[in-house]
């Protein structure tokens, strides 16, 4: 059973695991930047419990944040799913409206505003390489094709996940190539012909995890962007060879002040969000 802990918890994000989540630290920067009581919390909730999480929300809460693994679970739970959300398979911002509850996702605005934050890069008529298929690379590699990028490689260790996402984002103006990781001189050819690598697999979140391809692979590389929001091998050759390179704290950031502006409609603190972000991050 779910309970209110504060009475001023008005919005939340849930995942299993949540523990780690540093969002309640940078959406309640925003909230006390704008004067607002409301509060943010945190709850975990397994995947056998989300139904009954929603229905609580629905009583209790303005809105909440998904993570892993309930982004695209929560859609058919949900009143209404915007365009985007719906076409990217992936929910996570909700926002409750008088008992109706409305899923949206920020994940493309976040990355997509990092990524020009980071590289002055503009998505429309770029050429791309993800590495990785999983959750956070298929929500990627469809906003990639949504804003037309020119091409887009996307390079995984099970070959066949990534053959998988190639198909399902067909059809649209992107050049869809799929590759595995072993695949080294197609990679290579990628990699220096691209305008961006994006790190999306979940190699590198322990410390001493090997790279999703070898590190040498990307010495042409005209940027890395990594999701993960710390020190990675991928940042460290990268930094070490001059490549511009962004961990995924900006993501982090943006996908969370949309979701702010969403549930209040105001502008986010965004250097309020970003110092309390790193102050989180950087007491791990
Ligand atoms: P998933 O579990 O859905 O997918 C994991 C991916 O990583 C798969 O493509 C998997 O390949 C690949 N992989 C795992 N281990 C290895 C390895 N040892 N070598 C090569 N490839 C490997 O995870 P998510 O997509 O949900 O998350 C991926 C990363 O993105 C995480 O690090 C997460 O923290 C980060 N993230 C960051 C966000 C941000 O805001 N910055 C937002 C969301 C996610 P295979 O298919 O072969 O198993």
């Amino acid at each position: 059973m779910f309970t209110l802990d504060d009475e001023n918890i008005k919005y939340a994000v849930i995942g299993d695991p949540v523990a780690h989540s540093v969002s309640p630290a940078m959406q309640n920067a925003a909230f006390m930047a704008a004067g607002l009581d409301e509060r943010y919390g945190k709850y975990h909730v397994k995947p056998e419990e989300l139904p009954e999480f929603v229905e609580f929300a629905r009583r209790n809460l303005l809105g909440f944040n998904a993570t892993v693994p309930h982004k695209s679970a929560l859609i058919p739970l949900l009143d209404e799913i915007s365009p985007a959300a719906l076409a990217a398979k992936s929910v996570n911002t909700v926002i409750n409206r008088n008992g109706r509850l409305y899923g949206d996702s920020t994940d493309g605005y976040g990355l997509e505003t990092a990524l020009f934050e980071a590289f002055k890069l503009n998505i429309k008529g770029s050429t791309i390489v993800i590495l990785g298929a999983g959750g956070a690379a298929q929500a990627t590699a469809f906003e990639f094709v949504s804003r037309s990028a020119a091409g887009l490689t996307i390079v995984n260790r099970t070959r066949s996940k990534a053959e998988a996402l190639a198909q399902q984002l067909a059809g649209k103006d992107t050049l869809l190539t799929a590759l595995g990781n072993d695949e080294t001189d197609r990679i290579a050819a990628a990699v220096a012909g691209a305008d961006v690598v994006i790190q999306a697999t979940s190699a590198g979140l322990r410390a001493d995890d090997a790279p999703p391809i070898e590190l040498e692979l990307l010495k042409n590389a005209h940027a890395v962007f990594d999701m993960i929001y710390h020190p990675t091998k991928v940042q460290e050759f990268a930094r070490k060879n001059n490549i511009p390179c962004a961990d995924g704290r900006g993501m982090l950031l943006h996908q969370g002040a949309k979701s702010f502006s969403l549930w209040t409609d105001r502008p986010a603190a965004v250097a309020a969000m970003r110092a309390a972000l790193d102050n989180a991050l950087n007491h791990k």
